[in-house]
């Protein structure tokens, strides 16, 4: 993989623009208006579906603990991938995943002056890798495990909605009060906790949604493990 080291970055910073290009913001409200679509035909199933296979209510709380696990999961690896891997010149993934990430360490504050489109583009793309082939393929089933994984992919897209803005709450001064009665709550991420990615390397806490993934894969070295993997198959981190 294309390398980047740590002047490449300050390029970086120095040629980031205030915005993104109008071919950007495009594909943005695109992706955004194909999430929410998708999600409202799929919790149009879910709720028929509990009407069908009423014992399936009885999961819905371990459903969503394991979505919101899942999400903060997806957050810390897509996180790790795109800042140890690749460079904003890699294809298709450069622009939409490694730059906003590079970019974010250089201009830790630029996050909290996105509108909505520019924060969640790229987390609406790639929650449609999930959403899709659900919404394609789970309404044919009559079943209450489709229901309970309808009910799981849906709030697994929406627990990864939830990560850009919560990632962007936890760098903003004054956070909507809404905002900090889940920080406070240990149902987002905490500025605190966040603060730790920032303050060394950039080598920990990869998670951002609720961040309650953290300890555990800092705890066991699980992403220095995937790298001596990556690095054994020949793949080498560019950051
Ligand atoms: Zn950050
Ligand atoms: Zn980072």
């Amino acid at each position: 993989m294309g390398g980047v080291g740590r002047n490449d970055t300050v390029i970086v910073k120095e040629a980031a623009a205030p915005s993104r290009p109008l071919r950007h913001r495009a594909l943005d409200v695109l992706f955004c208006s194909a999430f929410a679509l998708l999600c409202a035909g799929l919790a149009r199933d879910v709720w028929t579906g509990f009407a069908r296979h009423e014992l399936t209510l009885l999961l819905v709380p371990a459903v969503g603990l394991a979505s919101f696990l899942a999400a903060d999961f997806s957050s810390g690896f897509v996180h790790w991938m795109a800042d140890n891997y690749g460079s904003p010149a890699t294809p298709l993934l450069g622009p939409k995943l490694v730059t906003p990430f590079r970019e974010h360490h250089a201009d830790p504050q630029a996050i909290t002056r996105h509108d909505f489109f520019e924060a969640n583009g790229d987390n609406c793309l790639t929650a449609l890798f999930v959403l899709v082939p659900a919404y394609v393929w789970l309404p044919r089933v009559d079943a209450p495990w489709a229901t309970s994984l309808e009910l799981f992919t849906l709030l697994l897209a929406l627990g990864v909605l939830l990560t850009s803005m919560a990632h962007g709450w936890a760098h903003m001064d004054r956070p909507p009060a809404v905002a900090r009665l889940l920080q406070r709550a240990g149902l987002v991420i905490s500025a605190e906790h966040h603060a730790r990615h920032h303050a060394g390397e950039h080598r920990t806490h990869y998670c951002i949604t609720t961040g309650w993934l953290n300890r555990v894969l800092d705890g066991i070295g699980f992403f220095r493990g995937l790298e001596r993997v990556l690095a054994a198959l020949g793949v080498r981190r560019s950051a």
